[in-house]
């Protein structure tokens, strides 16, 4: 099977990669020279973990190639994929398909033999119909199906979730279009993963309800534990209490400093433009989206009560600027709201991050960056620990004391023990818990 995979971006490079790997011919096109200048000597665009060798493993396998040229790759292909960004629209929340549809008419003209022509792009409800619009009207001689397959795959987790995903989405009313679908999945479906056959709109729908869920177990949890810090609870012993329970389940139910990322901000609001568009409205989730984006400015403030109340003057390192680990993905990343709160109140913000400086550097202005822990923390009023990366999971808690200038370690995402924190010589807070008493 010959695919063409438009858009080589986390999406497109990963989906394009492991389908190459699956035994398919996959050409990856973008727009930017020089990510595709850059593939072609072996660099990733992206950090992540285990895409480099995939990726070098089937382009020498003769299975993967990259381009800027989309004409040939589509003219070619059995299946087309639009893995292209949908960001917020400017000013009003709706996600921008500009891209999504500039695919679309592109391909058209390309299209030389039947094929699919697959959205993987994360799009509202009904861009599936736009999108075979287009192809209809700027070729109206070309055969192709328009097909919803979203992606659920996890920046850092992305090729696992590829490979083993729960389920897969497929959105057509058409058996042929269903066909070519199970031909191109069939290393996973013959693996027994889940393909799950609806109609384009559901599956269109399915992803978006999908993030607003987990966006909203994540606030659920944020907001019990702010709770907990009142009354003396502890958030962790409660995510526990209530994730073994098989109808919740354990994941997604870590309190921290709120979501970010590529994905939750952007498909909450969008999902909720659909809702108000359609006078449908879904209020959960606009609590949801609003709770959250309050959170990420308070923990600036949470720091800054952990400092005395003070942080004109003060030097606040944070560590873990990504939004998650394993990714240098800083989309909407909750260090940029507390970077912000924190500059605002006079503080001066120091940066360590494993693999997101680069990306970090545009989005934190005046942020000083290090190349190391240690150096962010020397002289610091005050330790944050924002995304919680394996090798800031093991810090040496005395090192850090012994070079601050005030003892003070703000752990977001409570991965330190309160205990060994304070026996290090460090005050702690951490989120959903209260200090021990000391002895
Ligand atoms: P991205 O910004 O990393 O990549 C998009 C790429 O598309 C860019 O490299 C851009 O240059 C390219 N592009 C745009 N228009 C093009 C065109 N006409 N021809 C060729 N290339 C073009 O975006 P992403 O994070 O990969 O997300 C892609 C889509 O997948 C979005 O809709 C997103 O919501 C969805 N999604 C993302 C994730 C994730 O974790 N990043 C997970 C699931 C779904």
């Amino acid at each position: 099977m010959r695919i063409a995979m438009i858009g080589t971006g986390y999406v497109g490079l990963v989906s394009g990669a492991c389908f190459s790997d699956f035994g398919h011919h996959v050409t990856c096109v973008d727009k930017d020279a020089a990510k595709i200048d850059a593939l072609h000597r072996g660099v990733m665009p992206i950090f992540e973990p285990g895409l480099d060798r995939l990726v070098e493993r089937n382009v020498r396998g003769g299975r993967l190639s990259f381009t800027t040229d989309l004409g040939p790759a589509v003219a070619d292909a059995d299946a087309v994929f639009i893995a292209v960004g949908t960001p917020s629209r400017r000013g009003d929340g709706h996600a921008d398909l500009s891209y999504v549809f500039g695919a679309a008419e592109e391909i058209a003209r390309a299209l030389a033999k039947p094929a699919v022509v697959v959205t993987k792009s994360t799009v509202p409800v009904g861009t599936g119909d736009e999108v075979e619009r287009i192809i209809r009207e700027t070729a109206p001689e070309a055969q192709a199906w328009v097909v919803s397959n979203p992606e659920f795959l996890r920046e850092g987790a992305a090729i696992e979730d590829f490979k083993r995903p729960d389920r897969i989405v497929v959105g057509t009313d058409d058996e042929r279009a269903a066909d070519i679908m199970r031909e191109v999945y069939r290393p996973l479906y013959l693996n027994k993963a889940p393909l799950v056959f609806t109609s384009r709109r559901t599956a269109e729908l399915i992803k978006y309800a999908a993030n607003a869920f987990l966006a909203t177990k994540i606030t659920f949890i944020n907001e019990i534990a702010d709770l907990c810090e009142v009354v003396g609870a502890d958030v962790q012993d409660v995510s526990r209490g209530i994730g073994l329970d098989n109808r919740i389940g354990p994941k997604f139910l870590h309190a921290g400093p709120g979501y970010g990322g590529s994905c939750f901000p952007k498909d909450t609001l969008a999902l909720l433009k659909t809702a108000e568009d359609h006078q449908a409205p879904l209020r959960i989730v606009e609590a949801v989206a609003k709770v959250n984006e309050a959170r990420k400015r308070a923990m600036g403030r949470k720091v800054i009560q952990a400092m005395g109340g003070e942080a004109r003057g003060k030097t606040v390192a944070l560590l873990g600027l990504t939004f998650k680990p394993n990714t240098d993905d800083m989309r909407d990343a909750p260090s940029i709201s507390i970077v912000q709160a924190l500059q605002d109140a006079g503080a001066r913000v120091r940066g360590y991050d494993p693999e997101g400086t680069e990306q970090a550097r545009p989005l934190l202005p005046d942020v000083d960056f290090c190349d190391d822990p240690y150096d962010a923390a020397e002289n610091a009023d005050a330790v944050v620990l924002v995304t919680e990366w394996d090798v800031l999971r093991a810090l040496d808690l005395k090192r850090l004391a012994a070079t601050m200038a005030e003892p003070v370690l703000v752990d977001l995402r409570n991965v330190y023990p309160p205990e060994d924190v304070m026996s290090a010589g460090l005050q702690w807070y951490g989120v959903g818990r209260t200090a021990p008493n000391p002895g």
